[in-house]
């Protein structure tokens, strides 16, 4: 079994932190406590700042651009032989299934990989104003870059956006989510091991309101990336303000999955299936919502009722097709959403707490049929396997239900007809839209939300931008 890190990771040392605290992680899957782990404070997240600080002066900034793509080139090869390693460690820490995080594990790889091919392509431009003058822009990285990560996905969101942050040429800060600090950490000793600078990667695992509290408004940050939800990214918001810091923030959603009547149900079912219950519902575009044409409404349920009876529920490391939700707190709160929606007169088709396994945060695959717009299951993310069904008439209706929401990330769209798709992919108020496949899409497919599902993008060649600045130099010629 592998060593689980247990410390705070700054300026290339594993150091308790400085008042000695520390925090319990669990494995959902059993409720067993996994490690004790350091927990970062104030005083912890200025150590980090300034040794990012000290790195990004003065031994990172010497590093050339062919030689940062390959440092992460060969981060990437380590962590893909090391694959397994992390796969089972994300498994324990998370509950997710383990060919899940294997998967998770190896689009860390592809993060890697795609800005590591990056790393000496980031250039500036000429501009013409003539021939009395050169007028060029230089894309400099911004300096020290915050990290604040949410549980679902933990390796994969510190790579998604410290990939094209080192690649830029800055160093980095992450804080991981106080339920899943583990891979991070051990992510740590990949920097330690290949030849990097000393604090170019620093993590400070602990507590939203003192580590990621201390982060968000330390002096010392050039930017901040947060994912998590929309109520934490507003308090992200205001901090970013204070300093006047540019953020980017990837917040949750509300996604619809809207069947037409002409689709292929045996496909869409299962789509929707996957769309709502991959990782137990707890992505953020998760596909929560599924608004489907009244006249195949019955005969898809039919389908997708299926789907959720056949999901195998278990602990992680034996790989069942649905994992627990990550934390005992986030059982009540999903099973208080099941309550809720029963309460405002949604009906129950299949679901609820789980019986078993018996140890362990499980909850069943879960739909909820008649659900109003207006009902709080239909307009609050949930994060759990709750699908909430609200059926449409006509193409305009189908559109109206879909766009309101305060959110905004994705949505999948499932029709064989391509016009009627693709004018819905106009209508629709999404950042990321999928038309017949739920959860696709590459490392350079961009994404990010509309409305109050975030602000920026991640991913593809654009997220470069979130940490670049571009520096305009004008010459006069004479
Ligand atoms: P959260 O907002 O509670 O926590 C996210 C992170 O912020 C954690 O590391 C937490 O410790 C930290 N944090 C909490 N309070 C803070 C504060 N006051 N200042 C600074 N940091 C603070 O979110 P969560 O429950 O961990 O994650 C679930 C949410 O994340 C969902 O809403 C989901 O949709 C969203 N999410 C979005 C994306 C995306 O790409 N858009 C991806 C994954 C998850």
């Amino acid at each position: 079994m592998t060593e689980i890190r247990n410390r705070l990771f700054i300026a290339n040392e594993w150091t308790p932190a400085r008042d000695g605290r520390t925090f319990e992680t669990v494995d959902p899957s059993t409720e067993e406590v996994l490690a004790a782990v350091a927990r970062g404070g104030p005083e912890d997240v200025d150590d980090a700042v300034s040794a990012a600080r000290e790195a990004f002066e003065g031994p990172w900034r010497r590093v050339t651009p062919v030689e940062r793509g390959r440092l992460l080139y060969r981060v990437a090869r380590e962590l893909e032989a090391r694959l397994d390693e992390f796969a089972r460690l994300e498994t324990l820490d998370t509950g997710k299934p383990l060919a899940h995080a294997r998967g998770e594990i190896s689009g860390c790889v592809g993060y890697l990989d795609y800005y590591a091919g990056a790393a000496d392509k980031i250039h500036g431009e000429t501009i013409p104003l003539g021939p009395d003058y050169l007028n060029y822009t230089v894309r400099e990285p911004v300096g020290v870059t915050a990290h604040i990560v949410p549980w679902n996905m933990p390796l994969s969101m510190v790579c998604r956006s410290l990939a094209p942050a080192l690649a830029a040429g800055n160093t980095a800060v992450v804080k991981p989510a106080e339920q899943t600090p583990l891979t991070a950490l051990k992510f740590a000793e990949l920097f330690l091991d290949l030849g990097f600078p000393p604090s170019v990667y620093n993590v400070v695992p602990g507590f939203g309101e003192d580590a990621g509290r201390a982060l968000s408004e330390h002096p010392g940050i050039d930017s901040i990336t947060f994912t998590g939800s929309v109520e934490t990214g507003r308090a992200i918001l205001r901090a970013a303000a204070e300093h006047v810091r540019p953020v980017v923030l990837e917040l949750g959603g509300k996604s619809p999955q809207i069947v037409f009547a002409d689709t292929d149900l045996d496909l869409a079912a299962s789509e929707v299936a996957k769309g709502i219950y991959s990782n137990t519902g707890q992505y953020c575009d998760a596909g929560s919502r599924l608004v489907v044409e009244e006249g195949v409404r019955e005969p898809l349920l039919e389908k997708v009722i299926e789907h959720s009876r056949r999901i195998k529920l278990g602990a992680g490391l034996d790989d069942p097709d649905m994992g627990p939700l990550v934390s005992s707190e986030h059982l009540e709160r999903v099973l208080g959403y099941i309550d809720t929606g029963q309460r405002e007169g949604a009906e129950m088709l299949i679901g609820g707490r789980a019986e078993e396994p018996e140890r362990g945060y499980f909850v069943s695959p879960t739909v909820f049929d008649g659900v109003e717009s207006g009902m709080r299951v239909a307009r609050e993310e949930i994060f759990g396997p709750v699908l909430c069904v609200m059926p449409f008439s006509h193409d305009e209706e189908a559109a109206e239900i879909a766009n309101d929401t305060s959110y905004g990330l994705a949505a999948g769209i499932f029709t064989e007809d391509i016009d009627r798709a693709l004018r819905f992919a106009n209508d629709v108020e999404a950042g990321y839209v999928m038309i017949n496949e739920y959860h696709t899409g590459g490392v350079g497919s961009p994404f990010g939300g509309f409305k109050q599902s975030g602000i920026g993008r991640e991913k593809g060649l654009v997220a470069l931008d979130n940490y670049t600045q571009i520096k305009t130099v004008v010459v006069r010629v004479r």
